[in-house]
């Protein structure tokens, strides 16, 4: 197994999709949210979660960092448990009942063998269909550069995802996801958000004590629902006008 030229999947880097996004696909049940950071799910990705879990679907969550240096002026021993707590209460919102935190230190996040180990581990305990990550290209949109942690992150799950493929073939029904896709600008697929909005807006604000330190002059719900209703904006070429979450797939 090995890439070629033909290969026309989206890579990250690539230029913008000439054709409007299509639906994200159905035929799935499992599906794994692989982020750095606690809130990482809650920008809008937790809106198709929520329509997702209420579609009878298994999504878990896995956290490489518990987000413990992410609260300014608290300790990262208090910090840590109290964004764990949040990010808990967070995804029970969205019918999210498995999340787990693997430790690695936040702000500080490396591809490194230590962190794909840890990711094909989890991909081998929870077996999901489907891989959803958070964007890891360089800018969010011109001059809005994203984390080193994102970006060493989602290429830690992207060499690990080619990994286990490369190990146990395509046609294998064991143990390999079939698609990973990216919470990403230059989307190729969107989720219709219809309906839930409201419960990704209630998700995000749980994290009370994290937003109220990072905008103390604005009430963490108002926070929350302006975050929130922004990425999930309609766009007029997809979901006749409805709110929308977009995904970039990165591997087939
Ligand atoms: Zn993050």
């Amino acid at each position: 197994m090995c890439s070629d030229a033909t290969d026309s999947s989206p890579r990250i880097g690539n230029t913008l999709p000439m054709t409007p996004p299509e639906p994200f696909p159905t035929d799935w049940t499992r599906g794994l949210v692989l982020v750095a950071h606690p809130d990482d799910p809650e920008y809008g990705m937790s809106a198709a979660v929520a329509r997702w879990t209420a579609e009878g679907r298994h999504i878990v969550y896995v956290l490489a960092s518990s987000g413990e240096a992410g609260i300014e002026g608290m300790p990262p021993s208090i910090a840590g448990p109290v964004r764990e707590e949040e990010q808990r209460r967070s995804s029970a919102i969205v019918g999210v009942e498995e999340v787990e935190f693997l430790g690695f230190p936040d702000s500080r996040i490396v591809n490194d063998s230590e962190l794909r180990d840890a990711i094909a581990d989890s991909l081998r305990r929870h077996r999901p269909d489907i891989v959803i990550s958070l964007y890891s290209g360089p800018e969010w949109a011109p001059g809005a550069p994203n984390q080193s942690d994102h970006m060493e992150f989602g290429a830690a799950v992207g060499a690990t995802y080619d990994d286990l493929v490369a190990a146990v073939g395509v046609d294998a029904a064991e143990g390999r996801p079939r698609m990973w896709f990216e919470s990403a600008p230059q989307p190729t697929h969107y989720v219709d958000v219809e309906g839930f909005v409201e419960p990704a807006v209630a998700a995000l604000a749980e994290h009370k004590e994290y937003l109220s330190v990072l905008d103390p002059g604005t009430p963490v719900p108002e926070q929350a629902r302006r975050q929130v209703e922004s990425v999930c904006a309609p766009r007029e070429d997809v979901a006749g006008d409805r709110p929308v979450v977009s995904f970039r797939r990165m591997r087939p």
